[in-house]
This record gives C-alpha cells, structure tokens and sequence, in this order.
C-alpha cells in the first residue's frame, strides 16, 4: 500500500525535482502537486511535466495533501509555514529535505496546526547543482535518509515517512536533530566550509596567478572547487542556521591542523605518516559501505589520469 496519495512539493530546484522525478518513478499513481516562488521555474517544471498540478503560491500546493515537502533553502522555512498553515488539514505529515534540523524544529514548530504532524528529514544526496533541470530520479537510490522527529512524536508517521523515503531507493536513519546537526557538521558542513575558504585563498594569492590555478588544478584543488561550486544561499543558510555545531566542529578542526602543522615544522614524518594512513582507512570504508565509487579519479572518464 502506498504510504501518500497526494504529495505536495515547496520548491522545485534540484531537491524538489528529483523528489518529483523520483516519485513519479516509483509510486506513479500518487499525485503530484508543487509549486516555487520563481514563475520560471514554474513554467519549466510544467514544461517537463514534473507534476500533475503546478500551484501558483505555496497554501494552494498544499490542499488535500497528506503529505508536504519543504524543499526550499532553510531561511524560507518561517515565511512558508505560516504561509501553508491554513491549508494544512488534520492527518497530514509536514516534512522538509532541509540541511540542518534542529532549526526546522524551531522554525517550522510554531505554525503547525493541530492534528498535522512534523517529522523533519535530511535526504543526504545532492550535487553542486542548483533549479529543476538538474535533478534526476535516481539522486536518492542508495543514499541515506536521516529523520529527525521532535521528541513525542507518533511513532507510525515516522513509519509512514520511513516507508516513502524506502519506495524512493534510500536507505532510512532516525535520529534527535541535535545530533543530526553534530553528525553533519563534520561530514558535510566542514568539508564545505574548508572547499569555500581554500578556493579564495587561492583566488588571492598574489604569487601564484590565476592562470597556474587553472592549469594546474588536478593536484587536488580541481576537487574542492567542485563542493565549492555550491549553491551560494544554501550554503550561506546552513552555516548560519547550523551555527553551533558548526563552531563546535570548527574547533576541532582547527586543533588538528595545527597539530599538523606542528608535525610538518618539527620534521614528524611518523605523526604526519600515522595521519595519512588512518585517513586512507576512512576512504576504504566509504566505498566500502557503498556510498562512493572505488574507481579510479573518482570514475571521471574525460581526460588522462593525472598525478597529485
Ligand atoms: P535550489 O535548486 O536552489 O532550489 C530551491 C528552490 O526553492 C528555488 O527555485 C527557489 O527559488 C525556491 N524558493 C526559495 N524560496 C521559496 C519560497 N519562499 N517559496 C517557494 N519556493 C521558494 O536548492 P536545492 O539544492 O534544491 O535545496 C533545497 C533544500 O534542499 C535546501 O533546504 C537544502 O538545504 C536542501 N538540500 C540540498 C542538497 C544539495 O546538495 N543541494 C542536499 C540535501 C538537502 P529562488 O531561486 O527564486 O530563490
């Protein structure tokens, strides 16, 4: 039995399409509603007949539907809920695809009517893509979905969110917000912040020009440009709505590499070896566990292999 009968889509980027695209793939007799702010690319989701219905503003999308979907960058989340809160009927299930959570809680809690329940998610898939033409249906096959419902909430909604998430090929977690918050910092949020900050001191150098930057790029920097090539407001909202896990992650990182710039200056070949070596370990793991490939270049198929 399918867990929804009408899904309603907030936003329609590279998230809230593939949400579409995936649904439609796996469950193709649920309908389909969604709207976004942006009328192109409400004109361009009609056009890729992505839904069954494109609504004009957010309260219309939401009508009748047992299931909605926030999918728009976190710093909309409190404008929207008490935009939709009015539509929302009892029995429906509030839900996100939001990169932090503990904030969803916060923002979205005060508009959610009596009788609908919140039960937040994180679908951990993306690219560095933004809007409806780069999404794609199979974004979240064997991708984990974490879940993240406030303290007290019914046990079966979880179950009903689980199953639909499970329809779409994701692997599903359940976990407090806060810790979510923890988890991703260091798996996501910091990696992000290190990409955005390395490429600028790039870009500022004043020794090195931008063209030797460019040339010279596959000895690793090509790789942090690519996570540094996300979408600049999503990026810029989970930091500041993330903002204590990511200063508690921050300090972490930041005593390590210093003890690694310590190794280098003291001549610590053991120190700097003992790192590289565990840190080799974590890579296996990751393509162990399915959740990279374990060709070589990351399987980019263009260009000749080049040495670091
Ligand atoms: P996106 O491609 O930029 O799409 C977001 C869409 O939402 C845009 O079309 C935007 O329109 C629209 N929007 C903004 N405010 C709105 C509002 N008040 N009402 C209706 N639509 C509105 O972004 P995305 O990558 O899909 O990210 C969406 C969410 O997914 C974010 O919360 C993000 O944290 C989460 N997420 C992203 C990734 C990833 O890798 N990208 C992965 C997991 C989760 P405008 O362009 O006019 O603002």
């Amino acid at each position: 039995m399918l867990p929804f009968r009408r899904v309603a889509i907030i936003g329609l980027g590279l998230i809230g399409s593939s949400l579409a695209r995936a649904v439609r793939a796996h469950m193709p007799t649920v309908v389909l509603v969604g709207t976004d702010r942006d009328p192109g690319v409400r004109a361009r989701v009609t056009e890729l007949d992505l839904l069954d219905d494109v609504a004009d503003h957010p309260g219309a999308a939401c009508i009748d539907a047992d299931l909605v979907i926030l999918a728009v960058p976190l710093s909309a989340y409190a404008d929207v809920g008490a935009e939709i809160a009015t539509e929302l009927a009892p029995g429906t299930i509030l839900s996100d695809v939001g990169s932090a959570k503990q904030t969803v809680i916060d923002q979205l809690a005060p508009h959610v009517p009596q009788g609908v329940t919140l039960v937040p998610a994180h679908p951990v898939a993306g690219t560095e893509r933004s809007g409806p033409d780069a999404g794609f249906a199979t974004l979240f096959a064997g991708r984990w979905c974490i879940l993240t419902p406030p303290p007290g909430t019914d046990p079966a909604a979880v179950d009903r969110l689980a199953a639909f998430w499970s329809r779409l090929g994701s692997r599903v977690d359940v976990m407090e917000a806060a810790h979510h918050d923890l988890v991703l910092a260091v798996t996501s949020h910091i990696p992000h912040l290190i990409a955005y900050s390395i490429v600028g001191t790039a870009a500022d150098l004043e020794d090195v020009t931008r063209g030797e930057v460019i040339k010279y790029s596959a000895g690793g920097f090509r790789d942090f440009t690519r996570i540094a090539a996300s979408d600049p407001v999503m990026w810029r909202d989970v930091f500041l709505m993330n903002r204590e896990a990511v200063l508690d992650m921050l300090g972490r990182v930041t005593e390590d590499l210093a003890a690694l710039q310590r190794a280098i200056r003291w001549g610590d070949g053991e120190a700097l070896h003992r790192r590289f070596v565990a840190s080799r370990d974590i890579r296996r793991a990751i393509v162990e566990a399915g959740q990279d490939t374990p060709a070589q270049d990351f399987g980019r198929t263009t260009g000749a292999p080049e040495a670091d």
